[in-house]
């Protein structure tokens, strides 16, 4: 099958982002500056330079040619070039056209938007994440399923960001770790809707999918993304069940959706503490709500969330802010959001009781990893013993979401939301014994 066009299609572009952090504007001044199609043109070549010095690594040699078709801005009233024969309809979007080797862009609302909410480097992404479209029209490996070939774009682009990183772009300076949490951020407004079955015609992959993707391509590199086959591809993306799981988008109402998390959450880690090392029997963990600003006594908390949410060791305890941080992350993502909150929370004490640390980096993402195999446990169990929790379409993007809203960059641990995003899917896809 062979796509005439193959693009992002952005179905919300929310004025203010994505997440809870009062900002989600990056600095601007490590980014090309000027107009956005600066910023797009500037990114464009960057790519292809990329491209040259790392295409015969993927390709047995053989040299690259670049995109013959050129670079095209369009708005509503110039239109992009004609693609394969299709009408022109003006959409926020951007593609490569395979049939006439090009790239084009909504210069008028899609790119000026990403870059205003999310920074530049998004839109370096997001053209690199194209131009990996033409990578595989160059490679003949366009005869997958579209998800498939999304998320080896959305790995391809990985590639490049990871090139970036290293400081070797000469359009983009080292990206901070909140400048990566922005662009991250970005892509989750690029995601599929929830309930999107995998291989429906233009699926680009849930967010955790797409995240997986970029980030085995910027730790993995280019070749990595070059395998991306429909046989050996994980892909988590899930249509709802039943037309009433697709009224509600799969969400249950707050207070059901913190008792019912809370109960299994600890059903959970009855079942598992003693497997790990310095584990042992389970306690009931106490959790508690308080007011937001007013956290209950304790000598020593282990604070998440910047102090919205914390586990009290001396108290044995975990308490979160239920009267704004919950409701909000509820509101704003979806019950799974709650759920990686109340997972964050169990697997500090988890850690904590067994006396390990939570608070280096190690700790940190040895937590993320703990409460990522609660999520794992959740999606393989059997539905027999299942109490009444089962995860939606959309709850392993809202855990991602989550992690995004109160697991930015910016602590003194110096990790980004997006290495604690790798850390979680570990034990999501793995299990509770890859975490220590
Ligand atoms: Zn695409």
């Amino acid at each position: 099958m062979r796509a005439l066009r193959i693009g992002l299609v952005v179905t919300a572009v929310v004025a203010a982002g994505c997440g809870l952090a009062p900002s989600t504007r990056p600095e601007v001044d490590s980014a090309p500056t000027g107009s956005s199609d600066d910023v797009v043109t500037k990114s464009l070549q960057d790519v292809e330079r990329f491209w040259k010095a790392t295409y015969p690594d993927v390709a047995g040699g053989q040299a690259f040619t670049t995109i013959q078709g050129g670079f095209h801005p369009y708005t509503e009233r110039t239109p992009p070039p004609d693609c394969g024969g299709q009408p022109f309809e003006y959409q926020p979007n951007a593609f490569y056209c395979p049939d006439g080797d090009f790239i084009a862009w909504d210069a008028q609302q899609l790119i000026p938007q990403l870059q205003d909410n999310f920074g530049p480097l998004l839109v370096g992404v997001v053209m690199a994440h194209e131009y990996g479209h033409a990578v595989q029209a160059r490679l003949g490996d366009t005869d997958q399923p579209t998800v498939v070939l999304e998320q080896q774009a959305d790995c391809f682009a990985g590639a490049w960001l990871a090139d970036v990183q290293a400081g070797r772009s000469t359009a983009f300076k080292k990206p901070d770790a909140g400048q990566v949490d922005n662009t991250v951020a970005g892509i989750l407004m690029l995601r599929d809707q929830p309930g999107t079955p995998a291989l429906a015609e233009g699926a680009h992959g849930n967010a955790f999918d797409r995240v997986r993707a970029l980030q085995e391509g910027v730790e993995q590199g280019a070749r990595k993304c070059a395998g991306y086959r429909e046989g050996n591809l994980q892909v988590t993306e899930v249509p709802f069940s039943s037309r009433e799981e697709a009224a509600t988008g799969g969400d249950l109402p707050y207070d059901q959706a913190i008792e019912l998390l809370a109960k299994d959450a600890q059903d959970y880690w009855a079942r598992t503490f003693g497997s790990l090392p310095g584990g042992g029997e389970w306690q009931q963990l106490q959790v508690q709500g308080f007011a937001a600003g007013s956290p209950p006594d304790c000598q020593d908390p282990d604070e998440s969330a910047e102090g919205a949410a914390l586990y009290c060791p001396s108290g044995d305890f975990v308490a979160f802010d239920n009267s704004d941080l919950g409701p909000r992350l509820y509101q704003r993502i979806g019950d799974f959001a709650v759920g990686m909150l109340l997972g964050d929370l169990f697997a500090r004490a988890a850690q904590d009781r067994r006396g390990a640390s939570t608070s280096d980096r190690n700790g940190q993402l040895t937590v993320d990893c703990l409460a990522g195999s609660w999520t794992n446990d959740l999606l393989t169990r059997d539905d027999q013993e299942n109490q009444g929790v089962r995860l939606s379409p959309g709850d392993l993007d809202e855990a991602v979401s989550a992690l995004l809203a109160f697991g930015r960059a910016g602590d003194d641990k110096g990790l980004s939301a997006f290495d604690r995003i790798a850390a979680y899917r570990k034990g999501v896809l793995e299990g509770l014994g890859v975490c220590v």
